[in-house]
């Protein structure tokens, strides 16, 4: 039975999904939006907040390369495998170390830096559309080096971003104490991008993105899409309830879980998981003002409304559930080198970037034409692009000029 006849229907609602269904509710189109959860809850609730236009770089370097084996297998290190998701994980990571060769890391860098541009200018719009700009931050982000050694990377690093046209500055440990003065390093420095900006409750943004949907008639379904299939008079999509929906156009914003539906469209895409964590320190002022990355240790420790979020690490190991307590423990014992006083945290998390071997989105069409359009997989950057995918999965929707070049991130690429 159908349940619904719709124009154009999201499938997901992170900030992907309904960054998209705003942009076409404000340009008059019917909107209806499935997600089995409370919209804005999954990844896009608990990241790290910045709105990061320096993030450039891909995840696949020919770094990674040299470093994989002991990043992988070290349980001290930012990177985690889990041993029993070795064996199907390995497509997507043959697929990543070929991404890592330096010309292909180059290109995807290149791919990137052009996508991102312009990314805070376009938060800053959505944000006062939602009422949302005092959540939103202007200051900067870091990237700390609390050591010699660690410091001479990042000059390298900070060169590689300039060559893409980024605005960065190396501060000495005099420097950055008048920037952050809880922070108190003996040695080294840090990266300075004046140009980066972050959110201080993303999860309160994206709630504000949902609330002016709704405002503007999105039809909010909270079933799980189960199945979608073409049919004569469009796209069906079948729920968990048995009933289905009928669309004319189908936008695939499911985050980490995009991918079958991809192939049930014709498209196989390898879209794979980084599982990433926070811990929560409640507390009236977060003792940094703006988010401070430890490049080293692979997270950021940003300041939130009443609380100080550490957040990151890579765990390679698919969709469950279940938290490892030793990637907690990574967190804490990361965020008590910069706040050794810091005891327990108040609240642990889990979320999953959906990721590319070669850390471009998808951002297009299907193969088989605009009735299905994926805005998916972008992986550690997800928050920073949202307004940029609207964007760009609009002017497909409805075959209008894009406002970016967009063939670096076709699903036909693979
Ligand atoms: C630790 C960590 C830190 C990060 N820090 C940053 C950062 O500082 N800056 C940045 O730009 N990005 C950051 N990211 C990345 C960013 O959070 C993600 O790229 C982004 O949230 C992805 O958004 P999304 O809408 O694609 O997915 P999600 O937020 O995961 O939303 C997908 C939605 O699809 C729904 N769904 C799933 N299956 C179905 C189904 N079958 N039917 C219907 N609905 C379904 C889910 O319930 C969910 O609500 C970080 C990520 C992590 C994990």
């Amino acid at each position: 039975m159908s349940l619904k006849k719709t124009e154009i229907t999201v499938l997901g609602g992170g900030v992907i999904g309904l960054s998209v269904a705003l942009r076409m509710l404000n340009a008059g189109r019917e909107v209806t939006l499935i997600d089995p959860k409370e919209p804005g809850t999954g990844t896009s609730f608990g990241n790290a907040g910045t709105i990061a236009e320096y993030a450039v770089l891909p995840v696949g370097s020919p770094e990674i390369i040299r470093q994989l084996p002991s990043l992988l297998f070290n349980k001290n290190s930012p990177i985690a495998i889990k041993r029993s998701a070795i064996l199907s994980l390995c497509p997507w990571l043959i697929k990543f170390l070929y991404q890592s060769m330096p010309k292909n890391a180059a290109r995807n860098a290149q791919a990137i830096a052009s996508l991102v541009q312009g990314s805070r200018m376009r938060w800053e719009e959505l944000s006062s559309q939602v009422g949302g700009e005092s959540f939103l931050k202007t200051d900067g982000n870091i990237y700390l080096y609390p050591k010699e050694e660690l410091l001479d990377y990042g000059i390298r690093d900070i060169d590689k971003r300039r060559q893409l046209g980024l605005n960065a500055e190396i501060l000495n440990i005099d420097e950055l104490k008048k920037l952050e003065p809880n922070l108190d390093l003996s040695e080294g420095g840090a990266s300075f991008f004046p140009d980066g900006a972050y959110m201080n409750d993303p999860g309160k943004m994206v709630k504000l993105i949902l609330n002016a949907s709704i405002n503007k008639g999105c039809q909010i379904i909270s079933k799980t899409a189960t199945k979608i299939e073409r049919v004569n008079d469009g796209i069906k999509v079948h729920l968990d309830n048995e009933s289905t929906i009928l669309t004319k156009q189908l936008v695939v914003a499911a985050g980490a879980y995009s991918k079958k539906f991809a192939q049930q469209a014709g498209d196989k895409i390898p879209l794979d998981v980084e599982r990433g964590y926070h811990v929560e320190y409640d507390m009236a002022e977060p003792l940094l003002n703006r988010p401070c990355c430890y490049a080293a240790g692979g997270f950021y420790m940003s300041p939130m409304s009443g609380r100080l979020r550490v957040v990151g690490t890579v765990e390679l190991g698919g969709l469950s559930p279940k938290i490892s307590q030793h990637r907690i423990k990574y967190l804490e014992k990361g965020a008590r080198l910069f706040f050794p006083t810091l005891s327990n945290p108040s609240r642990t998390w889990l979320g999953f970037r959906p990721s590319i071997p070669d850390s471009r989105p998808v951002i297009s069409q299907s193969s088989k034409g605009n009735d299905i359009v994926y805005a998916f997989g972008h992986g550690h950057i997800g928050l920073t692009l949202a307004p940029i995918t609207a964007e760009i999965v609009e002017s497909i929707l409805t075959k209008t000029k894009t406002p970016k070049s967009i063939s670096e991130f076709s699903a036909t690429r693979f």
